[in-house]
């Protein structure tokens, strides 16, 4: 008798182990996106070390081997037939007419049923490298707000989607090059793809400062040209975060980041930012350094994302698509 007990217990035992186990998978909550991980990324790719992370410098090349090596960390797999996670291409810089080299750095998380409807989460890698001015000291553009803060974003997200296991669809972590050079590697990225697949892109620009709206709030590019904004509001609301329409309509910002290659093909696809940059000091200056950020402003940005993005991951939500006029379109006509 006192055998068939102990058996039992051990029985019993085993099975509450394995469901607590269960459960743990399951609780993950956006408190694990937190400052010491959001911290080493920043500092990271915005360390001297990176040199600006300027497109075909060896800085960048640096960056792209540390958001790699991230990608195989998390345990992301390669997009669509690319061997590794890097997307190579050239293009002939339009000021020197110089050939260069440059990467997009992509990871994907496969959606549990969903696989072929993707979401696009993004960021610049690149920023303006190393320029020397005359009298000037420091000549490296770290880039840290713009766009190391975002980069930090996607691999912060990354880690979350990934260790919450429960994204139906299929999200593409997206690092672009050459943003800062005019769009030119989400412009690559967004050549050959099916946009008819793609649901959403969220685009991240510039967290690291408080925005004008006060703490816990981030403004979203082109608010009024899709229900996107509208979606995230609706699950933000009670987790004390705010997200507010774009309140800098004369720097027509809809159009100036990557977000721009993916809505010129339809995809409701917006940047989230809490750039001040009516009055940002540091912006495009060497002095855009991850001491003058707040790793808590990015890390409460990066959760906000997380949960405001949440029911278009798991395919509860769809936005609408994104027209518009030929003027806005840059002159391209559609085929
Ligand atoms: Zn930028």
């Amino acid at each position: 008798m006192k055998k068939i007990f102990v058996l039992l217990l051990a029985i019993v035992s085993v099975y509450a182990c394995n469901s607590q186990k269960k459960n743990e998978a399951t609780k993950v909550t956006v408190e694990s996106i937190d400052t010491t991980t959001v911290r080493k990324h920043l500092y990271t790719l915005a360390s001297d070390e990176m040199e600006g992370r300027g497109t075909g410098t060896p800085g960048i090349e640096k960056a792209a081997q540390y958001i790699e090596r991230e990608y195989k960390r998390i345990g992301l797999t390669t997009y669509a037939n690319l061997k590794g996670y890097r997307q190579n291409f050239t293009f002939t810089n339009r000021r020197t007419k110089k050939e260069i080299k440059a990467f997009n750095v992509i990871g994907v998380l496969e959606g549990k049923s969903k696989k072929d409807e993707y979401v696009v989460v993004s960021a610049h890698y690149d920023h303006l490298g190393i320029r020397k001015k005359e009298g000037e000291k420091d000549s490296i553009y770290n880039g840290a707000d713009d766009d190391a803060s975002g980069t930090t974003a996607v691999l912060a997200l990354a880690e979350y989607f990934k260790r919450k296991g429960n994204n139906e669809r299929t999200i593409l972590f997206v690092a672009f090059t050459a943003e800062e050079m005019g769009l030119v590697g989400s412009t690559h990225f967004g050549k050959d793809v099916d946009a008819s697949k793609f649901v959403a892109g969220i685009n991240i620009e510039m967290i690291g400062k408080q925005s004008s709206f006060g703490p816990k709030t981030a403004w979203l590019t082109g608010f009024e040209r899709s229900n996107f904004g509208k979606i995230i509001q609706k699950n933000l609301e009670g987790s004390g975060y705010k997200l507010f329409p774009d309140p800098f309509k004369k720097f027509n910002l809809f159009f100036r980041s990557d977000n721009a290659s993916l809505a010129r093909l339809g995809i409701p696809s917006h940047t989230f930012s809490t750039g001040p940059i009516d009055v940002d000091v540091h912006y495009h200056k060497v002095s855009d350094e991850p001491e003058t950020l707040n790793v808590s402003n990015i890390t409460e940005t990066i959760r906000a994302i997380a949960i405001g993005t949440e029911s278009i991951i798991s395919g509860k939500d769809t936005p609408t698509r994104v027209q518009l006029t030929e003027k806005e379109m840059g002159g391209r006509k559609k085929k």
